[in-house]
């Protein structure tokens, strides 16, 4: 064994052979040196394990075509398109929403060139970060004022840290919830300084118990939305107009984190009864926090928008500093924001709200192209189905709501779905989809027309990396 260790070739022998490729002789040499370094490395294991176990199988004839295709996979950016055939809208993994076409183009604007971003162009003289969306959110949303910070969680963040620092912040034990990636209501409350005051039942709060709770050291009353989690059944929550009502007569903010939040009126295209940002707003919610990239389909951001006087404390808050948007997200959002000054134009135009409103014949002439594609691309290696089936928003919008739509069903000969799964994970692009009562299942909903070629190219690559081994 110790003599097939000499045998492996040296490094001046992987990069000249190397070189001779025209794409990898123009990566940086320092990274193909480094994947050289860890292909040897894998090369030795081999050795230590017997899987190489002939002098023969250490040549360079031999080991190029290996190395090769690992310094053209090592070497790709990580960060990477991938198809979303996973009928999840919303997806966090997946990078959450795509942007309108306006918004991208703002954004490369925004970063290729110098822009106001802090200057204000009708004086001359520094400029405010939030003007440029502030308006616009109001006018839309009917708020008085607004500010956005990084995400929603960070919103949650600095309405507490401002309103409720050393003071109680009174929820609801049915809201008190988990939303995933580790954000809690009451560890993001803890962390913020506010003292949490849980009243009422898991599944029954009354207004009494918000009133009975609130005491001299009452920061605010608060409501989170449960996001994707549901309680059914014998339940009971207060509403924010009654909500309202206890804090005007004890002079205290309400506070609603709203999540994923829509400035659309879904409810008008049959999805489940969520309130819009402005009918939140009306009721007199004092201060409404919703995610930018969720269903509102923006860049990732936390939008703050309620009444003048809140607002403003939120914004001379020494942490809004640490928490600011960039000049891309700023762009994107405005661009995108401006879409909903006409709600037609945001439908058609926001691509989350376009893939969650398509119509069920859109999605099944979708599904019929995608199924002629795959069958052009793979021929009689593949079978291919159609049925009907359900697509998600995601991002815990809407949970247990169902997208009726149909799907594209793929069996290959000889291939398991697991395999089929796996091996789609290592294609140009990578394609993300579902397993469903033993079937591979695509859903048409998240994926372009222009992504039809591509996916039924990656089922291809994905059997041809599967039948080499
Ligand atoms: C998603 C969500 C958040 C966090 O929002 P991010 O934009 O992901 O930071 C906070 N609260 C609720 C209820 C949510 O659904």
């Amino acid at each position: 064994m110790s003599m097939l260790f000499r045998n492996l070739p040296s490094m001046d022998q992987l990069l000249a052979a190397l070189e001779v490729d025209r794409d990898i002789a123009d990566l940086p040499r320092l990274l193909v040196k480094n994947l050289g370094n860890e292909f040897l490395d894998i090369c030795r294991e081999e050795i230590r394990s017997g899987a190489i176990t002939e002098e023969e199988q250490l040549s360079l004839e031999a080991l190029l075509p290996r190395l090769m295709a690992y310094v053209r996979s090592q070497s790709r950016p990580h960060f990477r398109r991938v198809l979303n055939a996973t009928g999840v809208v919303i997806h966090t993994n997946l990078g959450r929403s795509l942007l309108a076409k306006s918004a991208i183009a703002a954004v490369a604007e925004a970063c290729g060139h110098y822009s106001n971003c802090e200057f204000d162009l009708s004086t001359g003289r520094r400029g405010s970060r939030y003007s440029h969306v502030e308006k616009l959110l109001c006018d839309i949303t009917g708020a008085e004022a607004a500010l956005v910070v990084n995400n929603n969680a960070a919103a949650v963040f600095i309405m507490l840290e401002t309103f409720a620092k050393g003071k109680e912040v009174i929820v609801s034990r049915g809201q008190l919830v988990e939303i995933g990636g580790s954000f809690r209501i009451p560890d993001v409350m803890s962390k913020s300084g506010a003292i949490l005051k849980e009243v009422g039942a898991t599944n029954r709060t009354h207004a009494h118990d918000y009133e009975n709770a609130i005491g001299d050291n009452t920061g605010a009353l608060m409501r989170v939305h449960t996001s994707n989690f549901r309680m059914v059944g014998f339940t009971k929550e207060v509403s924010l107009p009654e909500l309202c009502e206890l804090g005007d007569k004890y002079d205290l903010p309400v506070i609603e984190d709203l999540g994923s939040g829509t400035l659309y009126p879904l409810q008008d295209v049959g999805l489940a009864d969520e309130p819009t940002v402005q009918q939140v707003v009306a009721q007199g919610a004092d201060v409404v926090s919703f995610s930018g990239d969720k269903v509102l389909g923006g860049p990732q951001a936390g939008i703050i928008v309620g009444r003048k006087e809140y607002i403003d404390r939120i914004k001379s808050n020494p942490v809004n500093r640490a928490m600011r948007i960039d000049k891309m997200t700023l762009a994107a959002l405005e661009a995108t924001l401006r879409l909903y000054l006409d709600m037609d134009e945001a439908r058609h135009k926001v691509p989350t709200l376009r893939m969650i409103t398509a119509s069920p014949e859109a999605l099944k002439s979708k599904a019929r192209r995608l199924a002629d594609v795959i069958r052009l691309e793979l021929g009689d290696m593949v079978s291919v189905g159609i049925k009907k089936g359900f697509s998600r928003v995601g991002g815990g919008a809407f949970p247990e709501y169902d997208l009726p739509g149909t799907m594209v069903t793929v069996v290959l000969k000889n291939i398991s779905v697991g395999d089929l799964k796996s091996a789609l994970l290592d294609t140009d692009p990578p394609l993300v989809a579902r397993i469903e009562d033993d079937a591979f299942l695509l859903d048409p909903r998240t994926l372009a027309s222009t992504e039809l070629k591509l996916t039924a190219s990656a089922l291809k690559q994905a059997v041809s990396l599967l039948t080499r081994k």
